[in-house]
């Protein structure tokens, strides 16, 4: 396991691990959220720049700013459901 499973991806540009939020297998056990480049990475999120996706859960929140990016990735409960309800 590398310490950024993420980090090789098209259109990668930062990840987070969240201790709270359950890891899919293969990543330790521990939830990351990753910001990409939307278009790199072939996201489509109304046309906005940036894409932050909620590894575990499979959420994606589209952000027109890196430092709207960069909240959504500090709090992803403010877009993905699933972590606000702590699964
Ligand atoms: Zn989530």
């Amino acid at each position: 396991m590398t310490r950024k499973p993420h980090n090789q991806d098209a259109g990668y540009i930062a990840s987070r691990r969240h201790p709270t939020i359950k890891g899919t297998p293969g990543q330790g056990g521990t939830g990351w959220v990753v910001i990409y480049e939307a278009e790199l990475q072939g996201i489509d999120v109304d046309g906005l720049r940036y894409a932050v996706v909620c590894c575990s859960h499979g959420t994606i929140a589209g952000e027109s700013s890196m430092r709207g990016a960069r909240s959504s990735m500090k709090s992803p409960a403010n877009f993905c459901d699933d972590c606000r309800e702590g699964f």
